[in-house]
């Protein structure tokens, strides 16, 4: 059997690609090829275990059909300024009207019509001088917020959609290899992700891999060993802060999400808030080298007391040394190792004060944490001095846009990981150099989001019906 297209990946990236694709020519065989569950079968034990059991052979919530899409808050960031370097690649415009169409085909399956952040003109304004007496930008960002229920729903109508159409899904099935000839893409080579074995070749006249941020370290040994022209990008490293709703009523009632972004003192680094998550539970997700980084989410329906969003710094490597996955490894590893295997959580007070926290701390306080199997720690023992100036010295300037976010009992929770480094090297229309093999989404180091990734797969799905 030969396919038209080979899809390597079912996150958000892979899926719009098979749809679109489909909906343009109908014809076209495609293969798409997934080393994880059917949407319905993904589960996360710890809903019963109450803590992270660290599933083997993979995490259920990065993993399966719609990727690490299916278990995320689901907030689509409806600007070209969010989301990754697109714009750079295919214009600003051209991804704002590409923002639009995708976000129409999230509609028809089942999306919140409302639309956060578009309200309250005068009281954006009035978070905007804060943010510039604060020495901070405030970027403009309409969001889509499906939550982490209806993203499930919206994605598994999309699945069902898939199947109905002939797309042919292959789950629990890792690709292993890509095969090329003589500069071309022939086909892939896939295992049973389960037990490794039964390795069998399949051909196509195209491959997309569109393997996410979990398969970003496989993606660049292909690189590596196929000769894919790639260059390391920059790793995003920081905490996810938790503070209670009323700190940040006011930002989550005008904006929802607020995406600011500083170059703190002393090292003017890149530094920026992320996946703000009102209402919202932190939580804990575990990649395949072992590494359990932290994250965020918040259902439609069901709310915490507590408002969690991410603070990251960005780094940059040169000569001698320019491997940020490991970078970025490294430090999770440490935090992780100081954690026992869990998250750590520390009070913002007690890094002023330089001491770590103890369990029983964390009861005194108004924040109660959202993620229970939290460790309370010391995250400064692990965290570079820089990479921690930088969050200090942020969550300093943005106690001037919300008032009480540099409270003592706020909690820093590590590590908060972002591993879209290296950037395949790709042209308009996301082709490498290896002829008919395209890469997408956030393995490519082109994306960091729901949105972006959709369209690019979207925009892939267009460019193969004209092939
Ligand atoms: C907890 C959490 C919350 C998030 N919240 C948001 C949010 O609110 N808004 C937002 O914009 N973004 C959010 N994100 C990020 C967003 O989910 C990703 O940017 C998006 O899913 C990227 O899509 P993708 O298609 O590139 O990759 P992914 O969604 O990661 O999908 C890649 C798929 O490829 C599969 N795969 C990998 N390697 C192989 C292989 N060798 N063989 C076969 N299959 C393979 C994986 O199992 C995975 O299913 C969140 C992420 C997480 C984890």
């Amino acid at each position: 059997m030969k396919y038209d297209l080979i899809i390597v990946g079912a996150g958000p990236s892979g899926i719009f690609t098979a749809l679109e694709l489909n909906r343009k020519k109908p014809v076209k065989k495609i293969l798409l090829i997934e080393q994880g569950k059917s949407i319905e079968k993904r589960r996360c034990p710890k809903d019963k275990t109450k803590k992270c059991v660290n599933c083997r052979p993979f995490c259920n919530i990065t993993t399966g059909f719609s990727g690490a899409g299916a278990f995320s808050d689901g907030k689509l960031s409806l600007s070209p300024e969010v989301g990754g370097d697109l714009p750079e690649l295919i214009g600003y415009n051209y991804v704002q009207e590409l923002i639009e169409y995708t976000d129409k085909i999230y509609l028809q399956f089942g999306a919140d019509t409302k639309v956060e952040g578009m309200d309250s003109r005068e009281e954006i304004k009035e978070i905007r001088r804060k943010a510039i007496e604060a020495g901070l930008k405030l970027v403009d960002c309409p969001i889509r917020h499906l939550g982490t229920e209806k993203a499930q729903e919206i994605y598994q109508e999309i699945e069902k959609y898939l199947f109905s159409r002939g797309i042919e899904i292959k789950l629990e099935t890792k690709t292993a290899d890509i095969i090329v000839d003589n500069g071309t893409v022939k086909g892939v080579v896939v295992t049973d992700s389960l037990n490794g074995d039964l390795s069998e070749k399949i051909y196509g006249d195209n491959v997309v891999i569109s393997a996410g941020r979990k398969g970003a370290d496989w993606l660049k040994s292909l690189c590596v060993q196929h000769g894919i022209i790639h260059k390391a990008g920059t790793v995003d490293i920081g905490v996810r802060v938790e503070v209670r709703n009323e700190i940040m009523e006011r930002v989550n009632n005008v904006l929802y999400e607020s995406k600011l972004i500083g170059y703190p003192r002393p090292y003017r680094d890149k530094v920026r808030t992320f996946c703000q998550n009102p209402g919202g539970f932190v939580s804990q997700e575990n990649y395949d080298n072992n590494l359990a980084v932290v994250n965020g989410h918040s259902y439609k329906n069901v709310k915490s007391n507590n408002t969690n969003l991410a603070i990251l710094c960005s780094h940059n490597f040169s000569h001698p040394f320019n491997e940020p996955i490991r970078y970025g490894a490294q430090v999770a590893e440490l935090l992780n190792m100081l954690g026992d295997g869990r998250i750590l959580v520390q009070r913002y007070g007690d890094i002023l004060d330089g001491k770590r926290t103890w369990q029983n701390e964390l009861s005194r306080s108004n924040v109660v944490p959202t993620l229970p199997d939290a460790v309370a720690g010391d995250i400064t023992s692990a965290v570079p001095y820089r990479t921690m100036t930088n969050i200090l010295n942020f969550i300093e300037s943005l106690n001037t846009v919300v008032p009480g976010f540099a409270a003592a009992e706020t909690l820093l929770y590590g590590p908060e990981v972002k591993f879209y480094s290296n950037k395949v090297i790709i042209n308009k229309k996301f082709e490498t150099n290896i002829k008919n093999l395209y890469c997408l989404g956030d393995a490519s180091g082109w994306t960091r989001g729901l949105m972006m990734a959709s369209l690019m797969g979207v925009r892939m799905g267009q460019i193969l019906s004209n092939k």
